[in-house]
């Protein structure tokens, strides 16, 4: 009996995921507005990372899941935010967001795919829409940060309002029990669609649990502030994966270790990188991860002992560059640019690799080799703020004064800073002479009228 309840809840989720539901007054449009509002503002306030090979991972997973969905007003986007929180979740127009915490915390592909593919399910019921019309909340101008509170949880201590009149909505826009119970069991069906093994889903979930017991009354991860019930959740999962083929795809695990072992090195507290070091199968992996927690502890010479090694370069696409990082926090730029030169000739897409040989050419007084590098990133990441800051100090000093101030507008203005980008601008304006000058502030201005709606 039980069994076929079950089965014919199942069938009801399918259904109900058939078609995306239109919410009310709540339209596609509005959410599609609100969502890249509430991207810029995540992106603005919150580290992002940008290494390539953890980014083009996570999207390849995203990908895959996508690939299960069925036709989606909203391309659903994936970013990884740089945190020790425990936490990932789904924002307006799609957008989704995974912390570096919970990254640290799964052990194979399938349970990270676990939880993302909670939040695509999210996304497609579209019950952010739906609490906005619930609430009747669609009118007030502060929805990004009331969002961001409810999404993101207070314990963060970011200035999205806590205790005040917004703290209270974002309460309020927290999704609710049955909206969590049909985002879990609608995304197990992503999962299985997709080609993961539906047990994975319990996998993770048990991990969730095993952490919020450790972290104690006081620290409960965020996302458990949004995701209630735990203990229920796992046991109607359980029993929901009965009825899913057993076995997924053959997935190696290869490449998610590749990516932990990169979070592990450099977005993690070395601690626990030493801690979970000796869990990774693959010994280059390891090596990776001691390796750069060592280096930030100071334990220079052993450090250096485990990255020196030629072993590790057939082994892990890119050992070179992590070589090359390694000699430059090290302050040993010869050697550093000996191997990020091979990592840049191996792949000139690692824009990362790029990114380290361009400080060296800044430190070492070779404008035009920095300013290169520096443009060939920004094709990559157009937006990143700390990239356009760089090409201002160089550019400022080297270039003309002109250049300079252009490019730290636009560094303000890609981190939302308003006061800076009017500062920066009107004395570039004061600057501009040569017609390539005005033509610069013209596309800046572009640039300006683009973003401003987004603030
Ligand atoms: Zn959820």
């Amino acid at each position: 009996m039980k069994r076929k309840i079950i089965v014919f809840f199942i069938i009801l989720v399918w259904i109900s995921n058939i078609s995306f539901a239109s919410v009310g007054d709540f339209t596609i449009s509005d959410e599609a507005k609100l969502g890249k509002k509430f991207y810029v503002y995540i992106t603005t306030h919150f580290p992002i990372v940008y290494d390539p090979y953890i980014v083009n991972y996570i999207r390849g997973i995203a990908n895959r899941l996508k690939s299960a969905l069925p036709p989606q007003p909203f391309d659903i986007t994936v970013d990884v935010i740089y945190s020790p929180q425990i936490n990932a979740f789904a924002g307006p127009g799609g957008h989704v967001f995974v912390y570096t915490g919970i990254i640290v915390l799964m052990d194979t592909e399938a349970e990270l795919a676990s939880v993302m593919s909670h939040e695509f399910a999210h996304v497609t019921q579209r019950h952010i829409a739906e609490s906005i019309k619930r609430q009747k909340l669609f009118s007030i101008g502060s929805l990004v940060g009331v969002l961001a509170g409810s999404l993101v949880g207070s314990s963060v201590g970011h200035a999205v309002a806590v205790g005040s009149v917004a703290g209270v909505k974002s309460a309020m826009l927290k999704h609710t029990r049955k909206q969590e119970r049909e985002a879990d069991q609608v995304g197990i069906q992503y999962l299985v669609k997709a080609g993961y093994p539906a047990f994975a889903m319990v996998k993770a979930f048990l991990k969730l649990k095993k952490q919020k017991v450790l972290s104690g009354e006081n620290s409960v991860p965020p996302y458990f502030l949004t995701h209630p019930g735990i203990e229920e959740r796992i046991s109607y999962l359980e029993q929901m994966q009965k009825f899913f083929p057993s076995k997924g795809r053959n997935i190696s695990n290869k490449h998610f270790e590749k990516m932990k072992a990169l979070v592990l090195a450099h977005y993690t507290d070395p601690d626990l990188a030493l801690d979970l070091a000796p869990r990774l199968k693959d010994q280059c992996c390891r090596r990776l991860v001691k390796s750069f927690a060592l280096l930030k502890k100071n334990k220079i010479k052993e450090a250096e002992q485990l990255i020196k090694d030629d072993y590790c370069e057939k082994k892990l696409e890119f050992w070179d560059r992590e070589k090359g990082r390694f000699y430059f926090r090290l302050g040993k730029m010869a050697d550093a640019l000996k191997y990020l030169n091979r990592a840049i000739k191996l792949n000139d897409k690692d824009y990362f690799a790029l990114y380290f040989r361009a400080r060296i050419y800044g430190e070492e007084q070779q404008p035009k080799l920095a300013i290169d590098d520096l443009n060939k990133i920004l094709e990559f990441v157009p937006f990143d703020s700390e990239i356009h800051t760089i090409l201002g100090r160089i550019m400022g000093r080297y270039v003309s004064p002109f250049y300079g101030y252009i490019h730290y507008a636009y560094a303000a203005l890609y981190k939302g800073d308003k006061d800076r980008v009017n500062k920066y601008w009107s004395r570039a304006k004061s600057l501009a002479r040569s017609n390539q000058e005005k033509m610069a502030l013209k596309k800046f201005e572009q640039e300006y009228n683009k973003w401003k709606k987004y603030w």
